[in-house]
């Protein structure tokens, strides 16, 4: 396949956009090569700007999971934007889409809309800590919160009691109050916990993993962290940015039930535009400006056309509930036929799967946290992901990604991919 124009168009971008793009990842700088320019999108397939046709497995990082250009999403969108793009004043349909969700979701009576999970996961943890009165946070290596000061932290030499900046403009002092603990180590965490006696005000976690590749919490991990902060007086905070409406209607909680204090949300929450959530029960939320103390706010936050495409995505997910079973289905069929192509031509890997969520690693090794998500073999996957676009097929530039399965992917588009596999695997 030709990807000049695509080429061409990141060269200008380049000149004034920093690396030619507005979001790190899709850069290419972990696989090598230049990012492909998409012009247009429908259902499981991207078209780029070379003519190109892909089928799409990142589909936005998560929130196309119906396809893209979905038509109930597209008109809701068309009919709102000729009533006018953004009031900064109550719409409606802020109420609607938060009686929709708030309905949805386990154990919250109230949702706060945001433009994206970064803000989302910022805001939630602002509140655990003007709820609790505590300042220090725990959150796993390997889990993503998006890009707020607070997340972007390392173990720091006093591992147990503060955190050490892993980017440059963090202060110390802003990641002295986040520890950092291993994903599906419960042990570590009481550690945590006792090294710093009531000053923790949340735990924030990735109830299953995405950012590292997919990872299940182990059995009894998630309801091992409930005991410890119910114990510890801490708040839970599911991050289900991107679980939340993908893995279930009421996401992980749901599916696992089991009750987090404050869930976030994001991706398919906004159909495909700028939206960001978080709710919980109204003893935390009512500590919310105007209603509490805790500040937060937006000019763009609740947007009419991102609250319509938001409400026409979770009206179609709540009056289909079998998608999921559906989407579950075609990842099993998916995850059976890479694993047997990978076999048969003796290609060392590991896949994690669950709900509509799966990973490749190229590493014999169970992936069960940041660490052994590392151990896999960054050169095979930049073959394995060149091959697979040079066939046809889009997968996250990145060995620590998810892929995301849509109800538009077709069991052909299936079996396709898996040709695809089955004929790059001997270069493997
Ligand atoms: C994508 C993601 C975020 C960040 O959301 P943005 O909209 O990119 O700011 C936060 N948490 C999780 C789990 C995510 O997957």
């Amino acid at each position: 396949m030709l990807y000049q124009r695509s080429s061409a168009l990141f060269n200008e971008a380049k000149k004034v956009i920093p690396g030619g793009v507005n979001s790190p990842v899709r850069a290419f700088k972990a696989v090598g090569g230049d990012p492909i320019f998409v012009k247009k999108a429908k259902g499981a397939y991207l078209y780029d700007e070379d003519g190109n046709r892909l089928i799409d497995y990142i589909n936005s990082w998560g929130p196309m999971i119906l396809g893209h250009a979905h038509p109930p999403v597209v008109d809701a969108v068309v009919t709102k934007a000729k009533l006018g793009t953004s009031f900064g004043m109550p719409t409606e349909i802020e109420t609607k889409i938060a009686e929709l969700a708030v309905s949805m979701v386990p154990n919250v009576d109230k949702i706060r809309f945001v433009n994206s999970g970064t803000e989302a996961c910022m805001s939630a943890v602002r509140l655990a800590r003007g709820f609790t009165g505590k300042d220090k946070i725990i959150k796993f290596a390997g889990c993503y919160h998006g890009h707020s000061d607070s997340f972007l932290i390392q173990a720091g030499s006093g591992a147990v009691t503060f955190g050490s900046p892993n980017s440059p403009g963090v202060t110390a002092g802003t990641a002295k109050d986040t520890l950092l603990a291993e994903y599906n180590n419960l042990a570590n965490v009481e550690t945590l916990i006792n090294a710093n006696k009531n000053e923790i005000a949340c735990i924030i976690i990735e109830p299953v993993a995405g950012n590292m590749g997919c990872i299940p919490p182990a059995e009894g991990f998630l309801e091992g962290l409930r005991s410890l902060c119910d114990k510890h007086n801490i708040l839970l905070i599911f991050d289900e940015v991107m679980t939340g409406f993908r893995l279930a209607a009421g996401g992980v909680q749901e599916l696992f039930t089991i009750n987090a204090d404050i869930v976030t949300f994001g991706k398919v929450i906004g159909g495909g535009l700028p939206v960001g959530a978080f709710a919980a029960r109204n003893e935390i939320m009512n500590h919310l400006a105007p209603l509490g103390p805790v500040y937060q706010a937006g000019t763009l936050s609740g947007n009419p056309l991102a609250m319509a495409a938001g409400y026409a995505m979770l009206t179609e997910l709540n009056e289909d509930k079998e998608v999921f079973n559906r989407l579950a289905e075609k990842t099993v069929y998916l995850h059976k036929g890479i694993a047997q192509a990978l076999n048969k031509h003796k290609v060392t890997h590991t896949i994690n799967r669950l709900g509509s969520m799966i990973s490749v690693h190229f590493d014999a090794q169970p992936v069960i946290d940041f660490t052994s998500a590392a151990k896999g073999n960054n050169e095979t996957f930049k073959k394995f992901f060149h091959g697979m676009l040079e066939n046809g097929i889009y997968i996250a530039p990145s060995a620590f990604e998810t892929w995301f399965i849509t109800d538009a992917l077709t069991y052909k588009d299936l079996d396709e991919t898996i040709a695809v596999v089955e004929k790059i695997a001997p270069t493997l």
